[in-house]
């Protein structure tokens, strides 16, 4: 090691021979940071409990030169109360001596070195250095270790407030454990700490709610189990302990430091998955009556003959228009002939059964798909039908309400849809030709 460091170091030197003292000082201090001068070992101590052992002190010293016969106190003395306050102050001794007591006293006190009066400053500079170089390499690791651990704090912090500022809750798992999470996921779930969550011993996923449309799992490993999934199916709906909940989207990264780590990352989509299911109930219902429209309809009904084409069950449809509906609206308005497409297709829903479609097929017309069910069957609800809403009869209005209805029943692999359609469509046909307000059944010409 070359000897610049010497210029951080502060050393106390203490001589009784003042011309000595006022010579070396003067050399060493073109070498060293700071040289105090003291002229017996006990203002030698004096001075280094003003440096070392006050607060605030302007500087601390380093190391200790020191003349072994003074006055009042000798070296040794000194360096042996020294030690007292701080044992890691190294000395050097300056001595003419050199009889084994003294060596064996300055062996003892752990003198790091000694130089022989006269002295030579080559030989006191590289006895300085070599005592000093251990204190001064300590001491540098401890302010770069100081640093270190400022610098560690510093970026932890950093990373902290970056989690702390993402609208997802994010978590990080080591193996199977929660080893951290940021402060959405500790308001989602009303905690202070994540020690507090750890310490109720839960897995994340038992709060998954079971449903068919969300991920769910009782295992451990219910990471694993879900990056198996499509990105689209990691879809997990969580009730917190309010039992408010939420569906979110799951993001999950892998890295390895020592075992494996997962950091997940929850997005909350409530309010996207709100807006799909409003989207498709408008997609698929009439705005004015809430049956389903007619496109709905012609999808189920697609449905419907593929099965019965393969299981050859029963399948029905009814479809019925409103008798002279336009008298209705050109004498009380098109608002309250409204009214009374609402008022129908609330009694048209209430006379079927669930496993039935109801569609607002067109302006006043209407389909009813009815699976698993016989024309007889289908008969009878029609009769039905049609005698409720004969019976309807609002108060504003002095026109007869009612309707005509056609039936049909699909023949099994004979049928296209089509033709199940205008089979239908031609009974009701009929039923308007032959008087309205009432049922007919579509019978092959
Ligand atoms: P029919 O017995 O032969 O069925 O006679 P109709 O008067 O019911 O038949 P038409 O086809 O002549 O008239 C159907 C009327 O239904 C015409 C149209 O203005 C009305 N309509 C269609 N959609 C709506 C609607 O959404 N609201 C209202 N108020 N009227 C509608
Ligand atoms: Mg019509
Ligand atoms: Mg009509």
């Amino acid at each position: 090691m070359d000897k610049d460091f010497l210029k951080y170091i502060n050393v106390l030197y203490v001589e009784d021979e003042s011309d000595v003292r006022e010579l070396t000082s003067n050399i060493l201090s073109k070498f060293l940071n700071n040289i105090v001068q003291a002229q017996d070992g006990k203002e030698g101590l004096e001075l280094f409990q003003k440096y070392n052992n006050t607060p605030n002190s302007e500087f601390k010293i380093d190391l200790i030169i020191t003349d072994i016969n003074m006055p009042k106190m000798n070296g040794l003395e000194m360096i042996r109360e020294i030690h007292n306050f701080d044992y890691s102050i190294p000395a050097v001794i300056t001595t003419a001596h050199s009889d084994a007591d003294f060596l064996k006293e300055a062996i003892q006190l752990r003198v790091r070195g000694y130089v022989t009066k006269p002295l030579k400053i080559n030989d006191l500079i590289d006895t300085i250095s070599i005592a000093a170089e251990p204190k001064y390499l300590k001491d540098q690791l401890e302010v770069l270790n100081k640093q270190l651990s400022l610098e560690v704090e510093e970026k932890t912090l950093e990373l902290r407030s970056i989690l702390d500022s993402q609208e997802n809750m994010i978590l990080v798992f080591n193996e199977y454990n929660v080893s951290s999470a940021n402060k959405t996921f500790l308001e989602f779930f009303e905690l202070e700490t994540i020690e507090d969550f750890i310490a109720n011993n839960k897995s994340i996923n038992s709060y998954f709610i079971e449903e068919e449309e969300y991920f769910y799992t009782k295992e451990n490993d219910w990471i694993s189990e879900i990056m198996k999934l499509d990105d689209m199916k990691r879809v997990v709906r969580i009730k917190n302990a309010s039992n408010e909940d939420k569906i979110f989207r799951v993001d999950i990264k892998t890295f390895f430091y020592e075992t494996k780590h997962y950091v997940v990352s929850f997005t909350d989509i409530t309010e996207l998955k709100e807006y799909t299911y409003e989207l498709q109930y408008r997609a698929t219902h009439d705005s004015l009556t809430k049956l389903y429209n007619r496109q709905k309809l012609n999808e189920e009904l697609s449905k419907e003959i593929l099965r019965e084409n393969r299981y050859q069950h029963n399948l029905s449809i009814l479809m019925f228009d409103i008798d002279n509906f336009k008298n209705i609206n050109d004498t009380y308005g098109h608002d309250v002939g409204d009214v009374v497409l609402i008022d129908l297709s609330n009694i048209l829903k209430n006379s079927i059964r669930a496993t039935d479609y109801a569609a607002r097929w067109g302006g006043e017309e209407f389909m009813v798909l009815l699976p698993e069910t016989s024309i007889d069957e289908t008969t009878r609800i029609a009769d039905q039908l049609r005698e409720k809403i004969e019976t309807y009869q609002p108060e504003n209005i002095n026109l007869p309400i009612t309707i005509s209805i056609g039936i049909a029943e699909f023949i099994p692999n004979e049928n296209t849809k089509d033709d199940f359609i205008k089979n239908v469509d031609i009974a009701l046909y009929q039923a308007k030709r032959t008087g309205k307000n009432k049922v007919v059944k579509y019978e092959k010409q």
